[in-house]
């Protein structure tokens, strides 16, 4: 006879998610939570743009467009410590978290996208 029994052994992702075995080598961890305390300016001018974010072929890989100008390239997975992601863009470049990163943690929270988890090596 077969028990129904459930393991639930993480109970904070206890959403079915996309695993991911591989992340870019660029990738870097990003803080939205500290971001977002820090920085408030990127993650507001996220909420405030229209932006369009499409799936580019791969569970964490984005395409953002967020300016109108040129879409960037982004990667974004969930780790069990956090988030790590890499962008395309000028401003990740420069600060380590961009428009485009927050726009998909954004659209995640209210279900437009879903970022895969990936493991930690
Ligand atoms: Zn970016």
């Amino acid at each position: 006879m077969k028990t129904a029994e459930s393991t639930a052994s993480n109970p904070e992702m206890s959403t079915a998610r996309t695993q991911i075995s591989r992340i870019p080598d660029d990738a870097v961890e990003v803080d939205f939570h500290a971001e977002r305390e820090q920085r408030p300016d990127i993650w507001q001018t996220a909420l405030e743009y229209s932006v369009e974010i499409s799936e580019a072929g791969r569970p964490d890989l984005f395409l953002v467009d967020a300016s109108g100008e040129i879409p960037a390239n982004c990667s974004l997975a969930e780790r069990e410590d956090g988030h790590v992601g890499w962008c395309s863009c000028a401003q990740f470049e420069d600060h380590g978290v961009c428009v485009d990163l927050c726009a998909i943690r954004q659209a995640a929270v209210i279900d437009d996208v879903s970022i895969p988890s990936v493991a930690r090596d």
